[in-house]
């Protein structure tokens, strides 16, 4: 599904005054692209992302779906956030097929289409290791199989475009590289589109066919990077030269962007003559 930003933003009303949240912003997105958007906490991404999933309203501009306006959420974007948010009272079988406004969901439908979620639910649950945890509550998974069921969740509508608010921001650096390939093999198996958030370097390059990075709020697109290497789901990419050279440019990036990297250098350099200094003076002292 090709995804149209065109001069979207936000600015949020609160007792203190107005906050920018996100400047104008436009970018076009393909089908089958993974795209993350990356930047430092508040500078807007969830704000987008929400606006894209039409959770919330833009201040200005419009997004288009395969050139259709969006006005409200809809079957054709799955959402994955990152707090758990799977119903502790439902099986993880139940959850996958039937949560996300439960009622909503299976009023009205024939039997067979309820049947047709199970078997997608079930397929997907099999598809991520799921399956012996079928008839489990969520308080007995861990975080990371949360998400794993969340994922499955909003996979079940076979939506165009999965939309992920930091999705494992939670979870250990293991956890996460298992869920990192999980997804990138899971999202070419479904053939869609992903947007996903991220202040992660690393994990914007792992994951990402493009990268898109946000300056500090009010958020703006300072880099657009199409990722020339493409991802394999492969960990040891992460250890090559180009890898490592994306990532130190995409860092460097940030840091011009807050605008702190004069005060912070200096302050690096003074701390490395203070360390330096007291060195020296530990081996005149041994002399
Ligand atoms: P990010 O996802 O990049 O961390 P957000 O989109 O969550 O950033 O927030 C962007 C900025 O907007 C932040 O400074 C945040 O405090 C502010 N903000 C977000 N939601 C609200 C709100 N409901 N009311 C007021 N300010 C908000």
């Amino acid at each position: 599904m090709k995804i149209e930003v065109k001069d979207i933003s936000r600015t949020y009303k609160s007792k203190s005054g107005e906050v920018q949240a996100l400047s104008p912003t436009s970018f076009t997105i393909e089908e089958g692209e993974f795209v993350c958007l990356l930047g430092p906490s508040g500078c807007g991404k969830s704000t987008l992302l929400f606006i894209l999933a039409g959770l919330q309203d833009a201040s200005g501009g419009e997004i288009l779906l395969d050139d259709a306006p969006v006005v409200g959420p809809g079957r054709e974007r799955g959402l994955v956030f990152q707090r758990y948010t799977l119903y502790p009272w439902l099986t993880v079988r139940e959850n996958a097929a039937f949560s996300n406004h439960l009622q909503a969901n299976t009023k009205g439908k024939s039997v067979g289409e309820l049947f047709d979620r199970i078997s997608r639910a079930d397929y997907l649950l099999n598809l991520t290791g799921l399956e012996q945890f079928a008839s489990s509550y969520p308080a007995e998974l861990s975080g990371g199989m949360q998400q794993r069921v969340a994922i499955v969740r909003a996979l079940v509508n076979k939506p165009r475009v999965l939309l992920m608010d930091e999705p494992f921001g939670a979870l250990d650096s293991q956890t996460r590289e298992e869920m990192q390939q999980m997804l990138l093999l899971l999202a070419k198996h479904e053939k869609i589109t992903v947007v996903f958030v991220t202040h992660d370097v690393e994990e914007a390059i792992f994951l990402g066919s493009r990268v898109l990075v946000f300056s500090r709020r009010p958020g703006r697109i300072i880099r657009d990077e199409k990722i020339p290497f493409q991802n394999s789901a492969d960990l040891q990419s992460k250890l090559t030269p180009e890898f490592y050279k994306l990532k130190r440019e995409l860092l460097d990036t940030l840091h011009q962007a807050s605008g702190q990297e004069d005060g912070e250098s200096n302050r690096i350099a003074m701390l490395q003559n203070l360390v330096a200094s007291s060195e020296n003076q530990g081996i005149q002292d041994k002399q």
